[in-house]
């Protein structure tokens, strides 16, 4: 639908439209029955009036992706993502360059790694990990505070000659706040001063409890210098997947979404894309944000092209009209109109919500309505 006006919502809740302006007011927005609202607006107004809010993103009403769930048969397991944490310093980055290393298809032909700001490591049982190579805070914060839950499993790296620091201990509160599974890594375990039974200890004060002390939180004590423990750490995190019972449906358009997006010199717009569900295959027509296009290539972590990706595989895609954001949602659409419908009327609410005066930011209009 079209961003909607403050009456014509107003009729569809059998409101009046004059009780919809006074909650607006108490919201801190001026309106009037005529002022068109966004998403956000309409949503929080529906709350408001105690009605049930059907949960409709942009993405989902203007793709018509709403409802269509797949069918349990058709669901076939798929890969975790694992997003790495902690503090700095902690090891973070050597973590996820030792991990890289243990891939067991990275000697074959084509193997330059690249940086595409996801990857994939092959164990030896065959079993698959997709990582998020953009550790940190801010991506994992930013990405949900957008809606896309793209992260499985969270591993906290800690320093064991450190211990929890401030930013081990956000990084627990985002975990838990996204109710997403935690493995502490406990690394430079290599290190004289390492003492990983205070680091549990300290875990415990935060309400994480290791599987030693009888929680269900595993921990590996790690060192990512020495490559030691990396098996295990894996290991870890593939019974916690097997846990989580993973699954997608491979056989359907392909969505995901965006999780690194740059203007490239000599390629164009190019955004990493992670599929969620569906297989995306060169060719195909699709809407991410506010830009659509038709796949010319795939190109994995390895810099090889590919025809297609299928579910937690993360590709980089070219043939984009513009450069989309991190965390915007890409879809598979039926035809080339569809995906100029589409992108063209994100385009004008995106220009409508630059222009507009904001009504307040959605944190303050939550806390009014409290
Ligand atoms: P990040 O800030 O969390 O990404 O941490 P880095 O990966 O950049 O590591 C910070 C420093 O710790 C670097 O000097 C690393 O060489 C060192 N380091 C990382 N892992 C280990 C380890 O397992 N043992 C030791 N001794 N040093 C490590
Ligand atoms: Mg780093």
């Amino acid at each position: 639908p079209e961003a909607i006006t403050v009456q014509e919502l107003a009729n569809r809740m059998a409101e009046k439209g004059a009780d919809l302006v006074k909650a607006l007011f108490k919201m801190g927005s001026m309106a009037t029955i005529n002022t068109t609202i966004d998403q956000d607006t309409a949503e929080l107004l529906v709350t408001e009036f105690g009605h049930n809010i059907k949960r409709v993103s942009d993405s989902d009403v203007e793709i018509g992706l709403e409802g269509e769930a797949d069918n349990d048969t058709d669901l076939m397991p798929r890969p975790p993502v694992v997003t790495i944490m902690g503090h700095v310093d902690h090891g973070k980055t050597s973590l996820l360059d030792a991990l890289r290393g243990t891939d067991v298809v990275s000697g074959e032909a084509g193997g330059i790694t690249q940086h595409i700001g996801a990857y994939q490591v092959k164990v030896a049982t065959g079993d698959i990990v997709t990582f998020l190579d953009t550790p940190g805070h801010e991506a994992f914060t930013e990405m949900r505070g957008r809606g896309a839950n793209v992260t499985d499993i969270v591993v906290l790296v800690v320093a064991g000659d450190d211990g929890l620091k401030p930013q081990s201990i956000e990084a627990i509160s985002h975990t838990k706040a996204a109710g997403v599974p935690m493995i502490v890594a406990i690394n430079k375990s290599d290190k004289p001063g390492s003492k990983p039974q205070k680091v549990r200890e300290e875990l415990l004060q935060h309400e994480v409890v290791v599987e030693d002390m009888g929680g269900d939180v595993q921990d590996v004590e790690v060192s990512a210098l020495k490559k030691t423990n990396l098996d295990k750490l894996l290991d870890a995190i593939l019974l916690q997947a097997e846990l989580l019972e993973l699954k997608a449906n491979p056989n359907r358009p392909g969505e995901g979404t965006v999780i690194e997006a740059k203007l490239d010199k000599g390629r164009g717009p190019v955004a990493t894309v992670l599929v969620s569900r569906g297989t995306v295959r060169v060719g195909d027509i699709f809407v991410v944000g506010a830009e659509w296009g038709k796949v010319r290539a795939l190109v994995d972590d390895r810099g090889v092209q590919v025809k297609e990706a299928g579910p937690s595989k993360p590709v980089e895609v070219l043939g984009l009209s513009g450069t989309p954001m991190a965390g915007d949602v890409f879809a598979v659409v039926e035809n080339e109109a569809r995906a100029r419908e589409i992108a063209a009327y994100r385009a004008s609410v995106l220009q409508r919500k630059r222009t507009t005066q904001a009504p307040a930011n959605l944190e303050t209009m939550f806390s009014a309505l409290k």
